[in-house]
């Protein structure tokens, strides 16, 4: 049997509910949220480091907000007054709640940019022989590190050639392979951690 209008506040009724779109009940969750970002480069941290869109930004923030019954479609989220509105779904029945909504950004520096700033590399690719080939070599290296979250730190141009100080051995190695360049390895022990050997590894590229 269906009530024709609501038990709560007398409004009309969701077909075969006893209650209006206002006060039909819906469980809503959310734990205050923190979002740690790099104030350097602009990305969060979630599971790792992540540049969002601010569409990407709602979507993540959104899916930390539980509701039951239903599932949130869109949502307004006022940052500043910590509210937000969520437009919940739920059997042919759209309903809009207001709800507090505490976050809070917290600016910090990610891992990247403190090692950069600092400087940090663990290999130098020596590119030498054709140096014309060289800026699309830099180019293609600097584009495949940056696109794995590492970083050139810095570059220095001699006589026979550049080298490239970069933030990460093992994915320079693999750049250079990928790229079908030979290379020469050798390494230095650069210092110590946590009781193992840090080696800094210079890769010297003949480039035809
Ligand atoms: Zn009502
Ligand atoms: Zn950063």
């Amino acid at each position: 049997m269906s009530s024709l209008i609501c038990v709560k506040c007398g409004k009309k009724a969701i077909k075969n509910e006893i209650f209006c779109v206002d006060c039909f009940p819906i469980s809503i969750k959310v734990k205050p949220i923190k979002m740690f970002f790099c104030s350097r480069c602009r990305r969060y941290r979630l599971k790792e480091w992540k540049a969002l869109s601010k569409e990407e930004l709602k979507d993540h923030l959104i899916g930390k907000i539980k509701v039951n019954p239903g599932v949130i479609v869109d949502a307004e989220l006022d940052f500043k007054n910590k509210k937000a509105t969520l437009f919940i779904a739920h059997s042919d029945n759209e309903f809009k709640r207001e709800i507090n909504f505490d976050i809070e950004f917290v600016r910090t520096i990610c891992t990247r940019c403190s090692k950069k700033a600092g400087g940090y590399f663990e290999a130098i690719i020596q590119l030498r022989g054709n140096k014309e080939k060289f800026p699309y070599l830099f180019k293609k290296i600097e584009k495949m590190l940056v696109k794995k979250g590492e970083f050139i730190s810095k570059v220095e141009e001699r006589k026979e050639g550049i080298d490239i100080f970069t933030s990460s051995s093992k994915l320079s190695r693999e750049i250079l392979n990928e790229l079908g360049l030979s290379y020469k390895m050798s390494r230095k022990l650069h210092g110590l951690k946590e009781g193992k050997r840090i080696y800094r590894l210079t890769l010297a590229v003949r480039v035809e």
